[in-house]
């Protein structure tokens, strides 16, 4: 079982802790207009719009990542 919404405090996008009054951003990567998928709500915690939108582009990952309370692993590999 999930909660509705993931009460991160560290951004997932950039690693930085999330100021108190941010909501949760939801980015629901299963909403495809009419069908929402209850129990995948996507919702999590970020430190600023900007990183709402870069969450936007790859929900999934970093959905993952805020519920470890981690910042989620670079998406393009720059080496490594
Ligand atoms: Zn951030």
């Amino acid at each position: 079982m999930t909660d509705a919404a993931t009460t991160n405090t560290i951004c997932p996008v950039c690693g930085l802790p999330i100021a108190g009054d941010m909501p949760p951003v939801s980015v629901d990567p299963q909403y495809r207009g009419h069908q929402h998928v209850e129990d995948d709500p996507g919702l999590f915690r970020v430190c600023c719009a900007a990183c709402a939108r870069m969450a936007a582009l790859d929900p999934k990952r970093y959905r993952i990542a805020a519920q470890s309370n981690l910042k989620a692993p670079q998406s393009r590999g720059d080496g490594k």
